[in-house]
């Protein structure tokens, strides 16, 4: 059974042997996330070399996605890796401090302490922990403990109600951009963007690193909601960073916002990844809540190009079991879904004769129910716009192209195939297109398939002919 949904997993501790990997690609994942908040450049250019071993060990194409840290405000590390924070008792955030223990932890941003009042809450690991700030000294904030807890090595700090600002990228980014580039990172993932601007930075600077990432807007602050348009209009796709945003907006005011979110992106062709918590308890549990059961199908229901898990995969103890949840999750959220092109078809706007074409060939797998549509492409865009609606029939996105196979993996309804024609030669090429779906058993002789393609061929960019095919036909004739 065929998942139209995508699984993003958090690589970590749990999931970073050869073994574990490869055995979350049979339970389903697509792309991996390398959380570049944690280990250093080397571990995570290993660990990509690792995953890029495995989908040609397997045969499959995984993608990866390169998470910046951002400017993020996080506690230092701690002698023990973590404490254990009691309710009542005092806890100072120091910029001096080195390693932390149960009375104090250090910072990474060492501004916070000129940022912050007495009064202010502040929210740890994404507000398990809170803090009432009573004084700061100097470098030293003084607080005591609302909520407690357990917190470990580098958690995040907000403030309730947003607003503490560092720059958008900082420069142990910039140089995480050029490690992306790199390992040829085929997602770039921006954390804290405020605006156009911060994402149009990021892509400058993957550009003269020489990568071709394509771009995920994290949106985790207060102020990226107003700005939403303008930094959609700037990236590939958005992520849903339920995270800090529910620190920042607070949590009730997320469900809405992801439904929101998740509706313009596709409206402006942009690709959605709803993220964190959403299995949180499978960490330490082999079985997820009825409310994560709920919490995931509904993302699918919103039209969520993926699911991401985070701690989960990364550090969780069942990294296999809760893709292989997610996995099912999914495929029967996707049974119950209505699918309805027209009232929404009716009004999308397109210039272009490339998009024109994708929006012929959803209309007729629509209308004529066919068994798939084959798009042939070079980058991947025919594949793109025609996700972007659901018209109920799989897009198989046919290429030679390894790059382009490996950035249409977060794609909803898109399954990236390989052909290796390279030539110029139509008959040739769309012969074996039909062979590699015959191969791979998405179609059967006698069905029909929509299929697009640019002539002359090899073009990217050129989608400029859509053809109705019965499959098995031409070759019978030639
Ligand atoms: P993070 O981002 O896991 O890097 O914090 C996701 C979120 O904030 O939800
Ligand atoms: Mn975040």
């Amino acid at each position: 059974m065929q998942r139209s949904t995508k699984i993003v997993a958090t690589l970590g501790p749990s999931s970073s042997d050869a073994a574990v990997l490869e055995r979350m690609f049979a339970a389903g994942v697509d792309v991996v996330r390398l959380n570049f908040s944690h280990g250093s450049a080397e571990d995570h250019l290993k660990r990509a070399e690792l995953v890029r071993e495995t989908c040609r060990k397997v045969g499959r194409a995984v993608g990866i996605m390169a998470d910046l840290q951002g400017p993020k405000i996080r506690v230092g590390r701690f002698q023990e890796g973590r404490v254990t924070l009691a309710v009542g008792s005092p806890f100072a955030l120091d910029a001096r401090c080195e390693l932390g223990d149960a009375t104090q932890a250090g910072l990474d941003y060492k501004e916070l302490p000129r940022d912050v009042r007495p009064g202010d809450v502040l929210l740890l690991d994404d507000g398990k922990i809170v803090l009432d700030v009573r004084a700061v000294e100097g470098e030293r904030i003084h607080t005591v403990v609302r909520h407690g807890g357990t917190l470990s090595n580098n958690k995040g700090i907000n403030r309730q109600g947003g607003g503490l600002t560092a720059p958008a990228l900082t420069s142990k980014d910039m140089d995480d951009i050029r490690t992306a580039a790199k390992m040829n990172a085929d997602y770039l993932a921006v954390s804290f963007p405020k605006s156009g601007a911060d994402m149009h930075m990021a892509r400058e600077l993957m550009r003269a690193a020489g990568g071709k990432s394509m771009l995920i807007a994290k949106i985790e602050r207060a102020e990226a909601i107003p700005a939403l348009e303008d930094i959609m209009h700037a990236c590939d796709g958005i992520m849903v960073a339920r995270g800090d945003l529910a620190v920042e907006v607070g949590d009730a005011s997320v469900p809405a916002l992801q439904k929101r979110m998740i509706r313009q992106a596709r409206e402006l062709n942009k690709l959605t990844i709803t993220a964190t918590q959403m299995m949180e308890s499978m960490i330490s549990s082999p079985v997820p809540t009825r409310a994560e059961v709920s919490d995931v199908a509904n993302a699918v229901l919103d039209g969520t190009d993926a699911v991401m898990l985070s701690a989960e995969s990364a550090s969780g103890q069942y990294p296999v079991e809760t893709i292989a949840a997610m996995n099912r999750i999914c495929i029967e959220a996707e049974k119950s879904q209505s699918v309805a092109l027209e009232s929404e078809f009716l009004n999308r706007v397109f210039q272009r004769v490339d998009q024109s074409i994708a929006m012929a060939a959803l209309f007729t797998a629509y209308h004529l129910k066919v068994k798939a549509i084959a798009s042939l492409t070079e980058s991947g865009s025919t594949a793109l716009w025609m996700s972007r609606l659901n018209c109920g029939v799989p897009i198989y996105a046919l290429t030679a192209q390894t790059s382009t196979r490996y950035r249409c993996t977060l794609f909803r309804d898109v399954y990236p195939l390989m052909v290796k024609y390279v030539g110029h030669d139509r008959e040739e090429l769309l012969a074996e297109a039909e062979a590699v779906l015959l191969a791979n058993g998405v179609v059967r002789p006698g069905d029909i398939i929509v299929l697009t393609i640019g002539e002359p061929i090899g073009k990217s960019g050129g989608t400029n002919t859509m053809k109705i095919v019965k499959v098995g036909e031409q070759r019978a004739r030639t």
